[in-house]
């Protein structure tokens, strides 16, 4: 049994994993939380269903500027080694669509509740309401200074997470403390966020939501693409196939490079398809405006800009040929749209970069810096794609940390 006192800065997802598994282990564990609940997070996670996890856990799935990294953290640590986890905390999982796990519940409170409840019930100290501020280490004692006064432990783990989502407790306090510790840290930037975009005609779009896909160009480069919802606001773009293709986004937007969406909003029929399917309805004797006309097969607010930039000629059914109705197919699958920021670490789910992760002990997650200085969870320089995944890296973290071994 370890004698020595651990501090567990932040009670998020790898933060109360951490706690429980240690506490198990014996050891004194005080777990500090700025907020005043534990698990903001989780709580909003999955719309209120919480993905917990995703069944496909694979290394490709994560990044990170040190990838070897993720590889080692991962071996041994997939899917069933969280279920067990929460199987030992009373909290059965049920599997969604592409292997998204979630409470048997679909309630993100019942994954909190029972989190505290085990922590409570293994002796783990919960500390709401309470902020550290710094922290320092002298000999074997680390001393913080908390809105709560000073605290001193042997052990401590930063579980502070990015600051993604600073109404839920995103915070850039935890990289402050570990640089103060002499580590480095690669650069932070919005992921799983929503794009801006300057372009006028967007506001007039606002609200529409179309099943698409997304081309990400950065300086006229192709990077990515994304399918899934599109979905047209008044700052730009969002939807899930947005969020999917982000983290790519926000890191070019970060390096100035000019970056543009080519939309495709009919991914479902080729460009063949949608020709002849256009072609067909062509009604050679009908004067029917080409907008009114269009509103036959696409949402009304996106006819204006697919009219603009298709710079088709005509303007009335019967005077379209083939030339024109190509104009407008292509406008229809590469609908362009520049853009021009993220919607910031506020509208972010997750931050990508953190922690230089060669600076910290695969197995253990400890500090190869320092000596008893532990992290876990998002704090690291390592985020997921949208899916269980972010939290997968969460709980596996913390369960390195707590010391539960499965290789
Ligand atoms: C809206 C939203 C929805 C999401 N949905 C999902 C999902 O469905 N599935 C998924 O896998 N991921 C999801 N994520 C991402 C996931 O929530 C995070 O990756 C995960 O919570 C990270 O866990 P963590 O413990 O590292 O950090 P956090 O959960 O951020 O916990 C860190 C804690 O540290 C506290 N803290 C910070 N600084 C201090 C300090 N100085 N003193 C004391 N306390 C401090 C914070 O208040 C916070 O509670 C979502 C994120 C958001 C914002």
């Amino acid at each position: 049994m370890n004698n020595e006192t651990m501090i567990i800065i932040g009670a998020g997802a790898a933060g109360l994993c951490t706690a429980i598994t240690r506490a198990r282990a014996g050891q004194k564990v005080i777990l500090l939380e700025q907020n005043n609940k534990i698990g903001k997070k989780i709580l909003v996670s999955g719309n209120g269903k919480c993905n917990i996890d995703n069944r496909y856990i694979n290394n490709h799935r994560f990044h990170s500027q040190n990838p070897p990294f993720i590889e080692e953290v991962l071996k041994g640590y997939d899917f069933e080694v969280v279920e067990k986890f929460f199987t030992s905390i009373g909290l059965e999982l049920v599997e969604g669509k592409e292997g998204k796990m979630f409470p048997m519940s679909l309630q993100a409170s019942s994954v909190v509740e029972l989190l505290e409840y085990e922590a409570k019930k293994v002796g783990v100290e919960i500390v709401c309401d309470c902020a550290v501020t710094s922290i320092d280490k002298k000999g074997t004692t680390i001393t913080l200074e908390t809105s709560q006064g000073k605290k001193s432990c042997e052990q401590l783990v930063l579980a502070s997470g990015s600051p993604a989502a600073p109404h839920l407790g995103g915070s850039n306090s935890g990289y402050a403390f570990a640089t103060k510790m002499g580590h480095a840290l690669v650069p932070r930037h919005p992921s799983l966020v929503q794009l801006c975009s300057d372009e006028a005609w967007v506001k007039g779009c606002a609200g529409v939501k179309v099943a698409g896909l997304a081309k990400l160009y950065a300086n006229g480069v192709y990077i990515t693409e994304k399918k899934g919802d599109l979905l047209f606001t008044n700052y730009g773009i969002s939807g899930l196939a947005i969020l999917d293709l982000s983290r790519e986004a926000s890191t070019r937007l970060a390096t100035f490079d000019y970056c543009e969406l080519s939309l495709d909003l009919m991914p479902e029929l080729s460009k063949e398809k949608l020709t002849n399917l256009l072609q067909a309805r062509v009604g050679k004797v009908s004067e029917k405006p080409l907008s009114l006309w269009l509103q036959g097969v696409i949402n009304k607010k996106l006819i204006a800009i697919i009219l603009e930039q298709s710079k088709c000629k005509v303007r009335t059914e019967d005077a379209l040929n083939r030339k024109e109705i190509n104009k407008l197919v292509h406008a229809i699958k590469n609908l362009k749209l520049s853009i021009s920021d993220t919607k910031g670490f506020k509208g972010a789910e997750v931050a990508t970069g953190g922690i230089d992760t060669s600076e910290v002990n695969p197995q253990t997650m400890e500090s190869k810096l320092v000596p008893n200085l532990f992290f876990a969870g998002e704090i690291l320089d390592v985020d997921g794609d949208r899916g269980g995944f972010n939290f997968h890296w969460a709980w596996v973290s913390g369960l390195r940390v707590g010391g539960i071994n499965e290789n």
